[in-house]
C-alpha cells in the first residue's frame, strides 16, 4: 500500500540529509518531492501547502551534529501529514449510534458516491461492522436507477443476514429511505443504512435526488465513498458532494490495491472532512478504522 507516496517522503528525507540546507539545494529537493507527490495522486493544493510549509521549517532548521538529519526531516514530514488530518476532527460512529439507541431513535446513515467506487460493497461491510458491534441494522435500497442495484444490495445483505427494505426500480429513493426509517422505528432497529444512486458526478438530477433524501430523512451521518484508485477524480467527486449535500466523513475504498496513497490527504485537505474508514479488500471484514497517526507513520517509516 502507498509505496509511491512513501517513496516520495523517504527520497526527500534522504536528499535533504545528504546536503547542507542551502536554499538552492532545498529547492531542488523540494521540486523533486513535488513531482513525486503529484505522481502519487496528491492534489495540487495539497502539494503546494505541504511543500511551502516544509520549506519554511527546513530552512530555519539547525540540526545538531549528533542528530540524524534524515530523522529530523521525517519528523517534519510526519508533522505535516498529521496537521492536515488533525484540523478536521473525527467522528466516533459507535458512540453516536449508542447515544441514538439510548434515546430510542434509529441512527440514520446516508452513503453517497459515484457508481463503481465500491459503495454497495461498503454499505454491506458497514452493516457487518454494526452487527459485530452489537447493533441491529436495516439497509434501504436507495439506488432505484441502476439495473441490478437492488438485487446486488439484497444479495450482500443476505450473506450477512441483514434486512433490506426496497421498492421497485424507478421508485423515489427518498421514499425508500423513509420506508427504511419507518421499518427501523416499528421494529426497534438501531441503525438504518441508506444506499443511494451514483450516476455521473456532473448529473444535476443526482444531486437533487441526494438533497431530497437529506430533506426527507435528515440523516444523522452522511458518508462519502471515494475510490482511492480514482486519483483526482475522487477528489472532484468529493468536492461536488461536499458542495451539494455536504458530508460528515469519508470512506476510502480499494486501499489494498492503492500503490499511490494521495487520496486520503487530498480529500481531507480539500473538503475539510475526516476519513473515517478504509476499505482494504473484498470481504465483509475488510473495513478498517482510519488512523491518521498510523497513516503518517507508515509514510515516513
Ligand atoms: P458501486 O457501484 O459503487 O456500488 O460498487 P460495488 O460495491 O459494486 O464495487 C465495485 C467493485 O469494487 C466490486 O468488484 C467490489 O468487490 C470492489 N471493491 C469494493 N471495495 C473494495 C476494496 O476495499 N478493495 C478491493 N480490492 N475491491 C473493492
Amino acid at each position: 500500500m502507498f509505496e509511491k507516496l512513501r517513496g516520495a517522503f523517504s527520497s526527500l528525507a534522504k536528499a535533504v540529509a545528504e546536503k547542507k540546507l542551502s536554499e538552492k539545494d532545498l529547492d531542488d529537493s523540494l521540486y523533486n518531492f513535488q513531482l513525486a507527490l503529484m505522481e502519487s495522486d496528491v492534489a495540487q493544493n495539497v502539494v503546494e501547502s505541504v511543500t511551502g510549509d516544509l520549506k519554511k521549517q527546513l530552512l530555519g532548521m539547525s540540526v545538531e551534529r549528533s542528530k540524524d538529519v534524515e530523522e529530523v526531516v521525517k519528523e517534519k514530514l510526519r508533522g505535516e501529514v498529521l496537521s492536515i488530518f488533525s484540523q478536521v476532527g473525527d467522528v466516533d460512529v459507535l458512540a453516536r449510534v449508542k447515544e441514538s439507541k439510548a434515546k430510542g431513535e434509529p441512527f440514520k446513515i446516508l452513503f453517497l458516491g459515484i457508481n463503481g467506487t465500491g459503495k454497495t460493497t461498503t454499505v454491506a461491510k458497514f452493516a457487518n461492522y454494526m452487527k459485530k458491534s452489537g447493533f441491529s441494522v436495516v439497509i434501504a435500497a436507495g439506488d432505484t436507477h441502476r439495473a441490478g442495484a437492488i438485487e446486488q444490495v439484497t444479495e450482500h445483505a443476505n450473506r450477512i443476514s441483514a434486512k433490506v427494505v426496497a421498492q421497485r426500480y424507478g421508485a423515489d429513493p427518498a421514499a425508500v429511505a423513509r420506508d427504511g426509517v419507518l421499518y427501523a422505528k416499528a421494529h426497534h432497529v438501531d441503525v438504518v443504512l441508506i444506499d443511494s444512486a451514483g450516476r455521473m458526478q456532473t448529473n444535476q438530477n443526482l444531486m437533487e435526488e441526494m438533497s431530497k433524501i437529506v430533506r426527507v430523512v435528515t440523516p444523522d451521518l452522511k458518508i462519502f465513498i471515494g475510490d482511492s484508485l480514482a486519483g483526482n477524480d475522487a477528489v472532484s467527486q468529493a468536492e461536488l458532494f461536499s458542495k451539494y449535500t455536504g458530508f460528515d466523513g469519508a470512506i476510502l475504498t480499494k486501499v489494498d490495491a492503492d500503490s499511490k496513497g494521495g487520496a486520503a490527504l487530498s480529500i481531507t485537505f480539500t473538503t475539510k472532512r475526516p476519513i473515517l474508514f478504509l476499505g482494504v479488500g473484498q470481504s465483509y471484514d475488510d473495513l478498517k478504522r482510519f488512523d491518521a497517526k498510523a497513516f503518517a507513520d507508515s509514510l515516513v517509516n
